[in-house]
């Protein structure tokens, strides 16, 4: 089932691309991290479900998986520009803690989500501030050919490099407009690959360099740990489609410094061979943000009842190059989707687990193989998996070997999970399950005495309590908080 050949969307070409390894048998890939100066919301995190698809995907087609995500604890300003401040010291400030306090805490916070959302750890977390020695050799190698220096740091000259802003493609409407001028600059898409401290001022993280104190520019990290980790050119590189306009575009321009390359027609000179980017999580009202609205942050799903797993359906259930509404109806039902397939797969956990190539599974198997193999089509997979499961008089044995051969993809852990894992109580609550059944109870003994004015009272006053009683639930849910 792994044979059909692994096509994916290269953002630089815009053109679906068979995947072949740089190095046989080999996937290196290297993703753009969280900003850890706050928690992460759920749109955040489409951007790692989406990465780990991929991985599993190429782990499951065989190849050698070395992933690297990034922390990056420096450098990454309240603007995509040269403006504005790092955002790790404005919390660290508001906070009146050190960065290195805040950026653990949020670390560790980053790193819950990532557990609860079934996400593989990568090969190695890479922080940005293990890196700074080799930031500035790298900003060294450079220097003189493409940078120049200002009051304000050292700057990188995008008119020294072949197809600047290829990846961006309006980057001369779009992103331009996102850039700040800064007093000097050359170009208006130039951008600075160190910040000097201004003078009389100390910053918590600053590092001496030869263009004074100081710290990287944000896009310097990305270039020098891909670059260290996994070699120039390495596979796939990966991040939200924001970092289409402007990150990805200098990471580029900086790794063709680096490498002395000439022009994007050759995509090796990007220092990656091909570049993939998740599309948004937005809200009706429109850009996911951590300030404004309520902050969706993976624990509040938690606390409102819905399992973590439950978004990762949500995710699943649509394209990754395609946005995806959030709305609390959507994740209800991805969670009752979530539940049948746990249901089902229920049933299969006492059989062991058998040789999944059964010629009743074939087609399901072939057209599942073909959904990931088409720029990891999860919606229809998916649909793949529930058709295997619904597939009747097989051999338990061979429908767990095929369900979990699929869910080793899609990442859903379903042989982990059960009916009841399902069931969170939203923090609210005020009821216990217990006191619930309690009430169940004596509603159905004053049914079956045909007492339907205290079997009505019942149902009202767990109502009140938040409790919704679920006569004939499908899925035999009797009761949801
Ligand atoms: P940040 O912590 O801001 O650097 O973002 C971490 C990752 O989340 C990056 O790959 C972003 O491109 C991605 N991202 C940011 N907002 C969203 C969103 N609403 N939906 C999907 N991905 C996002
Ligand atoms: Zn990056």
């Amino acid at each position: 089932m792994t044979d059909t050949p692994l096509k994916l969307f290269n953002s630089l070409t815009r053109e679906l691309e068979e995947f072949i390894p740089v190095h046989p048998g080999e996937a290196r890939v290297y993703s753009c991290g969280p900003t850890v100066y706050n928690y992460p919301h759920i749109g955040n995190m489409r951007a790692y479900v989406f990465a780990d698809i991929l991985g599993r995907t190429l782990s499951w087609k065989g190849y050698d998986l070395t992933h690297i995500i990034n922390i990056t604890d420096v450098g990454h300003l309240t603007d995509d520009g040269d403006a504005g401040e790092d955002k790790m010291e404005k919390m660290a400030a508001q906070k009146a803690q050190s960065i290195w306090d805040i950026a653990q805490h949020y670390t560790e916070a980053y790193w819950a989500d990532v557990k609860a959302l079934n996400i593989r750890e990568p090969a190695k977390w890479s922080v940005a501030t293990d890196y700074i020695d080799e930031m500035i050799d790298f900003a060294k190698g450079i220097a003189d050919k493409h940078c120049y220096e200002l009051d304000s740091g050292l700057y990188f000259d995008v008119s020294t490099v072949a197809d600047y802003g290829r990846l961006a493609r309006a980057v001369t409407e779009e992103g331009e407009g996102r850039i700040d001028t800064v007093e000097g600059k050359r170009n208006a898409a130039d951008f600075a690959i160190w910040r000097k401290t201004p003078a009389g001022e100390t910053r918590q993280m600053e590092w001496d360099s030869p263009w004074g104190k100081g710290a990287p520019g944000w896009h310097l990290e990305c270039s020098v740990m891909g670059e260290k980790l996994l070699g120039f050119p390495f596979d796939i590189h990966t991040g939200g489609i924001d970092h289409r306009e402007i990150h990805h575009p200098n990471e580029i321009a900086q790794n063709q410094a680096f490498c002395g390359c000439g022009g994007l027609d050759e995509a090796t000179h990007s220092g990656a061979k091909i570049w993939m980017h998740n599309n948004f999580l937005v809200e009706r009202s429109g850009k996911m943000s951590k300030s404004s609205g309520e902050f969706l942050r993976l624990q509040l799903l938690v606390d409102k009842g819905y399992h973590p797993l439950a978004y990762r359906m949500m995710c699943l259930q649509a394209h990754y190059r395609s946005e995806l509404e959030f709305s609390w109806e959507g994740l209800g039902a991805a969670l009752t989707r979530l539940k049948r397939i746990v249901m089902a797969v229920e049933r299969l956990k006492d059989a062991a687990s058998g040789a999944p190539d059964h010629p009743k599974f074939a087609p399901l198997r072939e057209k599942f193989a073909a959904a990931m193999a088409d720029d990891l089509n999860t919606p229809i997979a998916l649909v793949a998996l529930e058709e295997a499961l619904a597939v009747k008089k097989v051999d338990a044995g061979v429908k767990r070997a095929v369900i979990e051969e699929m869910d080793a993809v899609l990442g859903l852990g379903l042989f982990d999970l059960s009916r009841g894992d399902l069931r969170l109580r939203p923090r609210d609550a005020t009821i216990t399950e217990e006191e619930i059944e309690a009430e169940l109870i004596r509603r159905k003994e004053a049914r079956v005495a045909k007492d339907f004015t205290t079997s009505d009272a019942i149902r009202e006053s767990l109502g009140e309590k938040g409790v919704e009683v679920m006569d004939g639930d499908p899925l035999g849910w009797d009761w949801k908080l």
